[in-house]
């Protein structure tokens, strides 16, 4: 994992002061690195646009994310670099005392980043295709077959 400085902690203090059930709303637009890459990705970094509802609960803050997130990918088939684009939401509790599938308060801080990149991790499509008929690289020629085809086809 890297050691990048988390671009995605959040300053809850003022929501934390609210009475319970009122909350906030917030417009994130950032473009995250260092993701653990598959193979697939061909860049370790995401465009992440996401809408955050924070709201105060009882015991920390509920947060409930929706967003958008951009991609470059390579085509399982041709190997060219496409964008690629899916939606997400996400619900989560953030609280003093951390457990299972919660994000910690810490410093009157939240970091979200870690559930974003599991976020952009399972989004990632095994195989990824540019194009759903994507025709690929011929066997023999090694050309794109998308372009303009080749002098190998009968
Ligand atoms: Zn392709
Ligand atoms: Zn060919």
């Amino acid at each position: 994992m890297s050691k990048l400085k988390s671009p995605l902690c959040i300053d809850v203090s003022e929501i934390l002061a609210l009475p319970e059930g009122e909350y906030c709303e917030i417009t994130i637009h950032q473009q995250v690195a260092g993701i653990d890459s598959p193979e697939t990705l061909s860049s370790n970094k995401a465009d992440i646009t996401a809408e955050l509802k924070i709201i105060k609960i009882k015991k920390g803050i509920y947060l409930m994310i929706s967003g958008v997130v951009m991609l470059q990918l390579i085509c399982a088939r041709c190997l060219n670099i496409f964008f690629h684009e899916f939606k997400f939401n996400i619900d989560a509790v953030a609280s003093y005392w951390i457990s299972d599938n919660q994000i910690k308060i810490e410093n009157d801080k939240i970091d979200i980043y870690p559930i974003l990149c599991e976020t952009v991790l399972l989004n990632i499509p095994t195989k990824p295709l540019c194009d759903i008929n994507c025709k690929g690289i011929c066997q023999n020629c090694g050309k794109n077959l998308n372009s303009n085809g080749c002098k190998c086809q009968k």
